[in-house]
């Protein structure tokens, strides 16, 4: 059986030095990081995620300034508030919440938040930074990965990692972190040839996708390491009789509640072969955040 690497536990480490940190800088005299958080229109996802993001930062003492326009905001108006935040001596941190309604540009909205400020690490220049291996404002979720790696001694050097999707939030990030941790990286996505063989190959894969279980057991090298980015919703039964075939309870979670969170790696099957594996939820899920108050202190402690 492999391990389960605890994300929420690790989260929890996270928002621990986070906690010292902000308290380190009151004691200097300093204010505590400011969030402003800039949540357009009326996704129910977001209102949930911005709403874990604000007692997030209750918990460690960050400031959260929460910023709601209506759906049909002009694209202007949404700019004009970034301005002004950019201005703002007061704030740290700039989070636009994804996704925008349609009719706004997000790379418009995420190119104009000032390098400084940018805590999800998306602006080109916090990811040419990357790149070069320079620090900066790094990506949330792939950060939060490579420290929960680091927590459980995960030695990346000359590692076989796959990376499976090439998003810029997401899987370039990782890669790029990975590469520079000196594993020896491939990126896979969905024009792959033989998905199942590349990851076969990985002592260390990352999943994410956003297709449930696409990642079978039978796609694991035995005694590989798997991180499972990937967080969706199942609402197909005959999709869970397939994909949870070997975790029983939340098969039996899915029959009670008709539909259950999964990753991108079916679990139960994941568990028989790897040598550790992130649960969903509960694993990365609970760390991206602790990524971004990671952030906003950083932010914070640079602009002084
Ligand atoms: P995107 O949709 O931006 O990217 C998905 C990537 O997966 C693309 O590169 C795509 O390839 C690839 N892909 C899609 N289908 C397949 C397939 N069948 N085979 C191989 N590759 C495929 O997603 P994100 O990177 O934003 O997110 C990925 C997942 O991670 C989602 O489930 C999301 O909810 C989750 N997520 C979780 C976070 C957390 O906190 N735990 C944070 C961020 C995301 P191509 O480029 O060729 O289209």
């Amino acid at each position: 059986m492999a391990t389960i690497l605890d994300g929420k536990a690790h989260a929890d480490r996270m928002l621990e030095v986070v906690r010292q940190g902000v308290e380190a800088r009151m004691a200097r005299g300093l204010r505590a990081p400011a969030l402003a958080v800039v949540l357009v229109g009326d996704d129910p996802a977001s209102h949930v995620y911005v709403r874990n993001k604000a007692a997030a930062c209750a918990k460690v003492g960050i400031t959260s300034l929460e910023h709601r326009l209506g759906a049909d905001t002009p694209q202007a108006e949404l700019d004009a508030l970034i301005d002004r935040l950019n201005a703002d001596p007061a704030v740290d941190g700039i989070l636009v919440q994804l996704p925008l309604p349609k009719g706004l540009d997000s790379k418009e909205a995420l190119h104009r938040i000032s390098p400084a400020k940018d805590v999800d690490g998306f602006h080109p220049m916090n990811q040419g930074l990357l790149l070069e291996g320079l620090p900066g404002l790094r990506p949330c979720t792939p950060t939060a990965c490579m420290s929960l790696l680091a927590h459980h001694g995960v030695d990346l050097k000359g590692l076989r990692a796959v990376v499976l999707g090439r998003s810029e939030i997401v899987g370039k990030p990782m890669a790029l972190m990975l590469l520079e941790q000196h594993a020896t990286v491939t990126i896979a996505h969905s024009r792959t040839k033989d998905l199942a063989a590349v990851c076969r190959e990985a002592d260390l894969l990352v999943a994410a996708v956003g297709r449930p279980g696409l990642v079978e057991g039978s796609w694991i090298k035995p005694g590989a390491v798997v991180v499972d980015v990937g967080i969706n919703r199942v609402e197909d039964p005959g999709l869970a009789a397939r994909i949870f075939a070997g975790e029983p309870k939340k098969l039996e979670a899915f029959q009670a509640k008709g539909a259950v969170l999964c990753g991108d790696v079916r679990f139960g099957e994941a568990m028989d072969v790897a040598s550790a594996v992130t649960p969903v939820p509960g694993g990365v899920g609970p760390l991206t955040i602790a990524g971004l108050l990671t952030n906003t202190l950083q932010a914070a402690n640079q602009q002084g």
